[in-house]
Parts: structure tokens; C-alpha cells; sequence
């Protein structure tokens, strides 16, 4: 392999993290590599958000239209065609792929397709589609992580699937056990549960959805055993028998589940086992993550490590964000970034949404807090839509109103979020809420409603809804 190359900038890995590292060092003049083994946009677009998202949102109609009768729509008879739901989904995939290649080339980078390790700190050895050394002053690890398989039950990818292999069922089928009930496994449970499928969630830890918080864990159990949603929480999955017919899951401590299909989401790893990290100078930590400072530095001068890879916060948009830092400061600017404000969906039905402190952390660190909560029962908007169901919740301080966090559960929770993710990170008090005009009749009015209660001046609300912290 004679082929060398030379860039500015290299980056390893062309997800969420990785391209928009590349875009953002192409506008400051740099000459880039983006390397990838596989797809452009990695895990979020090909197999993760955007393809989950699509089906999901397959769900969210079938859901309003089984609402018809309440608007006095008749629909007489209501079918579905998964496999159609399916394509449409690769359809959407493909869009947005095509137009990120697009989009890369239009900013000048040079795009190889190809498995990259170092050679040294600032080579790289790249086979594939490409073949070529690449040397570069920079470069961002961004290769994120793929889904955990248990040796004992091991996807099979027929009646055992992970995240990926769920993505394509073009048939549904009649029973399916969902093992771990964190975020992932429970929007797979309220996809498939809204087409008919009987959904158990079987969850190791004391509740679903666990790391979220009390109260967001709560809601969604509620929520879920309201949709006829089987949870299994306190219980670990020893292993996974095939019959002539389906799977019997087998519990630990005794105890099985007949279904036809099992779904396996238990986490992710991390891809940094074959890298040739030592090579560079670099050791991940025991779980495989790449330690970084708040410039996106690794201990070796000019090698930055962005998104899954770093383990800080697997979320698509944590490691774009964190792929503008690392270029800017691989491009001689100076960025660097706090995670305080750091927004999380949920995609079940009902919508979840978070940014900040849960009520309990912040008791945990005594923190003197007001919580204000406003149900959407008691919202113009959501009476008018036939979505009632959920609150929103904000913890601020009970002296200077600063907003140290944020939930909401209900209709359009992903979009609302995003006024209280700009709030926290401008440290913007309740008060600054209070005094911001929204738009009447919307759902972001919960924020201003919470906020009043908070205050102990609510308005379309009595005020003993007011908890003290
Ligand atoms: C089912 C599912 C749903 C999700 N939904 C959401 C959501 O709604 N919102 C959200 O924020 N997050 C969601 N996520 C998480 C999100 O997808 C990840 O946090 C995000 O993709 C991480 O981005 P990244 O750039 O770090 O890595 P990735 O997106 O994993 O991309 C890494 C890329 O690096 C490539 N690569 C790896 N090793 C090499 C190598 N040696 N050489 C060349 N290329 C290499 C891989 O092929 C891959 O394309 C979801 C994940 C899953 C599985």
C-alpha cells in the first residue's frame, strides 16, 4: 500500500460526532479526512435514531387515527402493513444519507470508506474501499459503539434480535420479551405495543427506565401498564431456550416467559478495541471508554476523542456538539464544553423529555429547591388536541429562581424541551420564564404554568399543587 496522504484533520468514524467534526473543520479552511468503515451518519442515521424515529412516528399515526371516533371521524375498519412501514423507513434512511454525502463533499472533504488504525500518533493505516496511509497534524477518534451481545442468549438475529436487527422485522409477531428496559428497549416496546404486539419488559434493575429519575420512571411504568405493556422489573434474564415454536426466557432464580421473539437491550460497547490504540499512545478505561478533558483532548497532544466513544453521554447530539469543540480546538481556536444542560427524549408513547437535574439529585446534593408542576390536563392546547395525559416539571432554587432542571411527559415532549435546555444553559431564572410572552394555545405554555406554580402564583391552577424541596 503505497497510496499516503496528508490532511490537516483526520477523523475516524463518520457519525453524528465524526461529520459534523469534519464539516466544521473544512469552514475553518482545514483539509479533512473522514474516515468510514461502513455507512455515512454511523449508528444515529443508519441504525439508531433516524430509523427508530421513522417507525416510531408509523406509530404516533396509527395511535391518533384509533382516536378518530373521539373527533367524530368514522373509520370502520383500520389495517396496517409493517413491511410497508419498514420501507419506508430504509426509504427515509437512504434520503438523508444521500444528501450527508452531499452535503460533505460540498464543504471540500475528503471522504474514505475504509477500517482506519494507527500506525502512529498521526498515522493512520486504512483498508477497504480505500486503501491508503493517512497522515495528519489532528486527528478525532468518533467511533462510537454497537449493541452488547450476551454469550448466553446471543442474537440470532431471527428470534433473538438487538436494536439493529428490530429495525428490520417486516413481520411483526404475536409475543415479544424486551430484555432491559432503558430508553432504547422502551421505545421498541411502544412501537411494537401500539401495532398489536404483547410486549413484557424484563428489567434487572428495580424500575425501567431507571436512569431518568423516580419520577420519569413512574410515568412511563404507569403509561405502559395502562397500554397493556407486561414490566418485569427485579429480574435478570439467565438465558434463552429455542422451541419448535418461539423462545422460553428463562429468569434467574427460576421462572420462564414463552414468546415468539426476544429483543436484546442491554447497552452498548464501545469501538476501541481494534483501533491500534496503543500505537498512538492511548489505553481506554476498563469499559473500553477513551478519557478526554473538556476540550475533547486526549492525554496525546493533538488526538481528540468525541461522542459514544468518550462514554459521557451516548446521545447523538451530545457528540455532535462535542465534535464542534474538538475541531475547533484541533483548529487552533479555544472551545470547550459543560454538560449541566444537556436535553434527553425519550420517543414512547407518551413523549419523555428531560434536561438538568431530576428532583432527586438535586435533594441528593441538598440543594434548596422549589418544584412546580403543571398537568396537561389543565392546557387549552391539549384539551383541544385529545392529549391529556402528562405534566411538565421544573426544579429551580428557592432563593434565586435559577432552573437547575426540567421534565416533561406528554404530547410533543421533544419539541418543548428545548425552551428549557436554552433557559439552563444561559442560567436564565423562572422569573425570565414568567416574563417571556408564549404563544396561546401551545403546549410550551406548560413551562410558563410550571414556572407560576413554582412561584406560588399560578394561574389556571390552585396553589396547593406547589411541592417545597
Ligand atoms: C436504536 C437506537 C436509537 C437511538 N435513538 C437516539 C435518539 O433518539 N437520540 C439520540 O440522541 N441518540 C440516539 N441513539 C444514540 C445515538 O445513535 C448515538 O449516541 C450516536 O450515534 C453516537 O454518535 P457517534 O458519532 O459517537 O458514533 P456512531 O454514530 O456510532 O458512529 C461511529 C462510526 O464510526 C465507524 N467506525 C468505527 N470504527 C471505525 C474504524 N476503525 N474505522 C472507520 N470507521 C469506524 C462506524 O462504522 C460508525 O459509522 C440511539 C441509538 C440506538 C441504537
Amino acid at each position: 500500500m503505497t497510496n499516503k496522504k496528508k490532511f490537516d484533520l483526520a477523523i475516524i468514524g463518520a457519525g453524528p460526532g465524526g461529520y459534523v467534526a469534519a464539516i466544521k473543520g473544512a469552514q475553518m479552511g482545514k483539509k479533512v479526512a473522514l474516515i468510514e468503515k461502513q455507512y455515512l451518519g454511523g449508528t444515529c442515521l443508519n441504525v439508531g435514531c433516524i430509523p427508530s424515529k421513522s417507525l416510531l412516528s408509523n406509530a404516533n399515526v396509527f395511535n391518533k387515527i384509533k382516536q378518530a371516533e373521539d373527533f367524530g371521524i368514522h373509520i370502520d375498519k383500520v389495517s396496517f402493513d409493517y413491511k410497508k412501514m419498514k420501507e419506508r423507513k430504509d426509504g427515509v434512511v437512504e434520503k438523508i444519507r444521500g444528501s450527508l454525502r452531499g452535503l460533505l463533499q460540498s464543504n471540500g472533504i475528503t471522504i474514505l470508506q475504509g477500517t482506519a488504525r494507527f500506525e502512529s500518533p498521526k498515522d493512520l493505516k486504512v483498508t477497504g474501499e480505500d486503501n491508503a496511509f493517512v497522515q495528519a497534524e489532528k486527528i478525532i477518534i468518533a467511533t462510537g459503539s454497537e449493541p452488547i451481545d450476551i454469550p448466553a442468549f446471543s442474537c440470532d438475529h431471527d428470534r433473538i434480535l438487538n436494536s439493529t436487527s428490530a429495525l428490520e422485522l417486516t413481520k411483526l409477531p404475536e409475543t415479544m420479551a424486551i430484555i432491559g428496559g432503558g430508553y432504547i428497549g422502551c421505545e421498541f416496546a411502544s412501537l411494537f405495543a401500539e401495532f398489536g404486539v404483547k410486549v413484557t419488559i424484563i428489567e434487572a434493575f428495580p424500575a425501567i427506565v431507571q436512569a431518568q429519575g423516580k419520577t420519569i420512571s413512574d410515568a412511563l411504568s404507569s403509561a405502559f401498564t395502562k397500554r397493556g405493556i407486561a414490566i418485569k422489573t427485579n429480574t435478570a434474564v439467565e438465558k434463552i431456550d429455542k422451541s419448535a415454536t418461539g423462545l422460553v426466557v428463562h429468569f434467574k432464580g427460576g421462572g420462564t416467559l414463552a414468546v415468539d421473539k426476544a429483543l436484546v437491550s442491554v447497552g452498548r460497547r464501545l469501538n476501541s478495541d481494534r483501533l491500534g490504540l496503543e500505537k498512538a499512545g492511548l489505553k481506554p478505561d476498563t469499559k473500553g471508554a477513551i478519557e478526554v478533558n473538556e476540550k475533547m483532548e486526549t492525554h496525546v497532544p493533538g488526538i481528540y476523542a468525541i461522542g459514544d466513544i468518550t462514554a459521557i453521554a451516548m446521545l447523538a447530539h451530545v457528540a455532535s456538539h462535542q465534535g464542534m469543540v474538538a475541531a475547533a480546538n484541533a483548529c487552533g481556536q479555544r472551545a470547550h464544553l459543560h454538560y449541566h444542560a444537556i436535553p434527553a427524549v425519550i420517543f414512547t408513547h407518551p413523549e419523555i423529555a428531560m434536561v438538568g437535574m431530576t428532583a432527586e439529585e438535586a435533594q441528593e446534593k441538598r440543594l434548596p429547591i422549589n418544584i412546580g408542576t403543571f398537568p396537561f390536563q389543565a392546557l387549552g392546547k391539549s384539551v383541544a388536541t385529545n392529549e391529556t395525559a402528562g405534566f411538565a416539571q421544573v426544579i429551580s432554587d428557592k432563593k434565586t429562581g435559577e432552573i437547575y432542571g426540567a421534565q416533561v411527559v406528554g404530547h410533543e415532549a421533544s419539541a418543548v424541551i428545548a425552551e428549557m435546555a436554552l433557559a439552563m444553559t444561559n442560567e436564565l431564572t423562572l422569573d425570565c420564564v414568567i416574563d417571556t410572552i408564549h404563544a396561546h394555545p401551545t403546549i410550551p405554555e406548560a413551562w410558563l404554568e410550571a414556572s407560576l406554580v413554582a412561584n406560588e402564583t399560578p394561574i389556571h391552577f390552585p396553589p396547593r399543587i406547589k411541592t417545597r424541596g
